[in-house]
């Protein structure tokens, strides 16, 4: 059986994930601020350093899997911890644990979103973050919105794991992304309570054109088989799981 790390294990669709991958008999080893095998605050270098050399210790021999999964929603303040943990984690873990992937041919499937479309590469946020400049980033989001903050953070994930699927491919690690649609975790919940964005949410939700919200074992299993063997040779895809709604948004892209 396989041995595999995510982040954001205690809830949500990472700990359905760390569930059913436990049940099919693999080893995971779980990161999370609030509890788990590795407790490491994602949005400090420090936190990050822990996640990584935690993960090392307790997988020496190498990782089938890895999945940086913990994110924050657009309500979180400051919203500069947004890029940190959303994007800032996810690559820099990603990068960390490269030579350990490669030993088994892993893969590091990264958690986007079905939101990541709606902001532009050539915003200067994304671009920020994809130039390794985190100061950067952080200051120029301070000023601006929650959804442009999360959507963006998903948007230079998903270009980031795009530029980089050559280079990994010759070290020996496949990178994908999933991209959830609305999913009722304690996430989603934050955003659907919150005053400003909650209305919004609720109507985007109503339009989606397979029906409302997905489960987290919805997302959770699409992963699971992105991260198998029989997904061998999915490698640079960024799979929607969303009932629709980015094909309802973008009919004519792909
Ligand atoms: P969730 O809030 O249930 O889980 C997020 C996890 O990340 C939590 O366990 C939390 O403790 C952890 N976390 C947050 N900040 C952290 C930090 N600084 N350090 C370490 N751990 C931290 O949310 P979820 O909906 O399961 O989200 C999982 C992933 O799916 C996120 O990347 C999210 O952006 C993405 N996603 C969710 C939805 C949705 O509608 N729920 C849609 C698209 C994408």
């Amino acid at each position: 059986m396989g041995i595999y790390a995510l982040t954001g294990g205690a809830t949500g669709i990472g700990a359905e994930l760390k569930r059913q991958l436990r049940q099919a008999n693999h080893e995971v080893i779980s990161v999370d601020i609030r509890e788990g095998d590795i407790v490491a605050d994602l949005a400090t270098a420090e936190g990050r350093q822990r996640a990584v050399q935690g993960i090392r210790d307790r997988a020496p021999q190498g990782l089938d899997g890895y999945i940086p999964c913990a994110g924050l929603p657009p309500v979180a303040k400051p919203l500069s911890l947004i890029p940190r943990v959303n994007y800032f984690a996810a690559v820099e873990t990603v990068a960390g644990l490269r030579e350990l992937l490669a030993l088994k041919r892993g893969t590091a499937l990264i958690v986007a979103s079905n939101s990541a479309p709606m902001v532009g590469n050539d915003d200067p946020y994304v671009q920020a973050c994809l130039a390794g400049d985190e100061t950067g980033a952080c200051t120029n989001i301070e000023g601006r919105d929650g959804h442009s903050a999360y959507a963006g953070s998903k948007r230079a994930l998903v270009l980031w794991m795009r530029r980089n699927v050559v280079a990994y491919a010759a070290a020996g690690v496949r990178l994908n992304a999933v991209a959830p649609g609305i999913t009722r975790t304690p996430l989603s919940e934050q955003v659907m309570a919150d005053a400003e964005l909650g209305e919004a949410m609720k109507q985007f939700a109503g339009m989606v054109p397979w029906g409302g919200t997905a489960e987290p074992a919805q997302i959770a299993s699409v992963m699971r088989f992105m991260l198998s063997p029989e997904a061998g040779f999915v490698c640079g895809s960024v799979f929607f799981v969303d009932g629709g709604s980015d094909a309802m948004l973008r009919s004519d892209s792909f």
